[in-house]
C-alpha cells in the first residue's frame, strides 16, 4: 500500500472575481472540515490570491499559483516572482500546464527553469506533462512524456523529491468531456513513476491525474496503484462537484 497523502487540486484559471473567489473558497473550506485524508490545494487567479489565503488560513486547505516568472525580481512587466508567490501565502506552484505550453509559449526549458525558481523560494512545483490527441494517435505518448519529465526536471536536486509533484495531463482530455480511461491514465503513471525512480533515485512521489475529473469518474481513476490524486480544472469551479471528488477520492 502506498503510504502518499492523495491530493486534489483545483485550477481556476481565468474564472472568478474577488467575492466569487471568496465564496468558492470559503465553502471548500466548510465542506474540507478538519480532513487530513486528501491535501486539498486551490490555484485561483494571481488577483484572488490573497483573497483565497485569507479564507483558508486556520485551515487545512493550500494555496497554489497557476504560473510563474523564474527571476526574483526586475524589469519583468506582467510577471509575478516565485517569492511574491510565497509571500502572498502559496505552498505550491503549478508549471508547464498544457495550456502555457500552447498560448504563451512555455517549453520545457522553460518549465525546468521554472521548477527551479519555485524550489529556490521555498515552494513546492506541481510540474504538467502531457501529449495532444495527435501525439496518442502517433504512438508517441510515451515518447512525448518521457521527454518532458526528464527535460523539466533536469538538475533536480534529489534531496527535494519530496516538495515534487507531477501532473499527468493528457491535453486531448483537458476541458473536453473526454477522459483517460483508468488504464490509459494508469500506464502513463507508472512509466513517470519509473521515470522518477531511475533519475532521482525514489518512486515515492505523487503523480497527479488530470483531463475532466469529475465526481462520478473520480474514484475509478484514483483506484489505480499509481494515481496519487487529480488536477481538476473545470469540476473545480463549484464547491459542490469540488468537494464530490474530494469525497470519491480513497
Ligand atoms: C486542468 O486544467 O488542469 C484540467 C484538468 O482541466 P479539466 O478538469 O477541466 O479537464
Amino acid at each position: 500500500m502506498s503510504e502518499r497523502t492523495k491530493m486534489i487540486a483545483g485550477n481556476w484559471k481565468m474564472h472568478k472575481t474577488l467575492a466569487e473567489a471568496r465564496q468558492l473558497a470559503r465553502e471548500i473550506v466548510q465542506g474540507v472540515g478538519r480532513e487530513t485524508r486528501v491535501e486539498v490545494v486551490l490555484a485561483p487567479p494571481y488577483t484572488a490570491l490573497a483573497a483565497a489565503a485569507a479564507e483558508i488560513s486556520g485551515s487545512n486547505v493550500k494555496l497554489c499559483a497557476q504560473d510563474t516568472f523564474w527571476e526574483e525580481k526586475g524589469a519583468f512587466t506582467g510577471a509575478i516572482a516565485p517569492g511574491m508567490l510565497a509571500d502572498v501565502g502559496c505552498t505550491y506552484v503549478i508549471v508547464g500546464h498544457s495550456e502555457r505550453r500552447q498560448h504563451f509559449g512555455d517549453d520545457d526549458e522553460a518549465v525546468n527553469r521554472k521548477v527551479h525558481a519555485v524550489l529556490a523560494a521555498g515552494l513546492k512545483p506541481i510540474m504538467c506533462v502531457g501529449e495532444t490527441l495527435g501525439e496518442r494517435e502517433d504512438g508517441k505518448t510515451f515518447a512525448v512524456v518521457e521527454t518532458q519529465v526528464l527535460n523539466g526536471l533536469a538538475g533536480f536536486p534529489v534531496s527535494e523529491h519530496e516538495r515534487l509533484v507531477i501532473a499527468y495531463e493528457p491535453v486531448w482530455a483537458i476541458g473536453t468531456g473526454k477522459t483517460a480511461t483508468p488504464g490509459q491514465a494508469q500506464e502513463v503513471h507508472h512509466l513517470i513513476r519509473n521515470l522518477l525512480a531511475d533519475t532521482l533515485g525514489t518512486a515515492d512521489i505523487r503523480i497527479l491525474y488530470g483531463g475532466s475529473v469529475t465526481p462520478d469518474n473520480a474514484a475509478t481513476l484514483m483506484a489505480e496503484p499509481d494515481l496519487d490524486g487529480a488536477l481538476v480544472g473545470g469540476a473545480s469551479l463549484k464547491a459542490a462537484s469540488f468537494l464530490g471528488i474530494i469525497a470519491a477520492t480513497r
